[in-house]
């Protein structure tokens, strides 16, 4: 059973996403970098409108400031006290093999400074560098 908080918007605005910026540039390589880093910088595009908490799971429904009936879910997966998964409604992470925006928007809510291994896709990542010398621009998704 969840239950649902009221939230204080307020308290989720200016957010700067320093801390897991810092995480993401060691994890991906620079080409990546630049296209996540553009995601992390629509954190500031976001609002919670809702946060359903359950024993395991905390349901995040992140809504466009702009546009306030596009909502998407994103839940986290608590092990202990740490996040052991997260997964946004918008399958991003599952078609580009990149966080999207919304994740990076609860993960910074949760003050998070390191990326969940589920939100790092070895194709894109350092040590992958070596395996795979020229990396494709991918297209923007519009
Ligand atoms: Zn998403």
């Amino acid at each position: 059973m969840l239950d649902s908080i009221a939230i204080h918007s307020t308290r989720f605005t200016e957010l700067e996403a320093d801390y897991i910026k810092k995480d993401v540039v060691a994890v991906f390589t620079p080409t990546i970098f630049d296209l996540v880093k553009q995601k992390i910088d629509y954190v500031s595009k976001y609002v919670i409108s809702e946060i359903l908490v359950g024993f395991y799971l905390t349901a995040y429904v992140v809504a466009m400031k702009e546009k306030k009936q596009r909502k998407f879910h994103i839940d986290c997966e608590f092990t202990e006290s740490s996040l052991a998964a997260i997964h946004c409604s918008c399958c991003n992470m599952e078609c580009d093999g990149m966080p999207c925006g919304h994740i990076f928007y609860v993960l910074n809510i949760l003050r998070a400074e390191k990326l969940p291994k589920c939100c790092i896709d070895s194709r894109w990542t350092m040590g992958a560098k070596s395996a795979f010398p020229c990396i494709q621009k991918q297209a923007a998704r519009t």
